[in-house]
C-alpha cells in the first residue's frame, strides 16, 4: 500500500480541489487503496480538474517543460445565452493569456479577475450588466452569490 504521507502530498498538489474538502477526503480513501505501482502509475503527471457546482467556468496554467500547460474546464449548460458563452470562454482566456492562475505577492484578491476582464474587453466580448445578471442568477440556484466585491468590470 501507498504511504499517508505520498498520498498527503499528491492531494495537496491538486489546486483545483483545495478548496473543496469534501472531495480532499474522498481522494485520500480512494487512493489509500491503492498498491504502490497502481499508486504511481495513475498519479504521475495527473491534474484532476474540478469546478464546483454552480461555477461555469475555470481556467488554471501550470508549470511544465516544454511550456505551460493550460487547462480550461467550462460547465455546459444547453440553455445559457451565447453571449453569456462568448464571456465566460473569453473571460477563462483571459485566464490563460495572464500565463498563471496564483496570485503574486503585493496583488489583492481580485487582481486576476481584473485581468481577464480586461481582455474580455480587448478581445470585443466585454462583461455587461445583462451577462452578470444571467450568471448571479445561474449561481443563485446553486445558494452561490458572487463576493461582494468581486470586480464586474
Ligand atoms: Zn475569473
Amino acid at each position: 500500500m501507498v504511504s499517508k504521507k505520498e498520498v498527503d502530498k499528491f492531494v495537496k498538489s491538486q489546486e483545483s480541489i483545495h478548496l473543496y474538502s469534501k472531495m480532499q477526503k474522498a481522494l485520500t480513501d480512494v487512493l489509500l487503496k491503492f498498491p504502490n505501482k497502481d499508486f504511481y502509475k495513475v498519479t504521475k503527471n495527473l491534474q484532476i480538474i474540478s469546478v464546483q457546482e454552480g461555477i461555469i467556468g475555470q481556467g488554471m496554467v501550470f508549470p511544465n517543460p516544454k511550456g505551460k500547460f493550460k487547462i480550461i474546464s467550462i460547465v455546459y449548460i444547453p440553455k445559457i445565452p451565447l453571449n453569456v458563452l462568448r464571456f465566460i470562454i473569453a473571460h477563462e482566456l483571459g485566464h490563460i493569456h495572464q500565463g498563471r492562475h496564483k496570485i503574486v505577492k503585493g496583488e489583492d484578491n481580485w487582481a486576476l479577475e481584473r485581468y481577464a476582464n480586461k481582455m474580455t474587453k480587448e478581445w470585443g466580448f466585454p462583461p455587461t450588466k445583462n451577462i452578470w445578471d444571467w450568471i448571479t442568477k445561474y449561481m443563485k440556484m446553486f445558494n452561490l452569490n458572487f463576493p461582494k466585491d468581486f470586480p464586474k468590470n
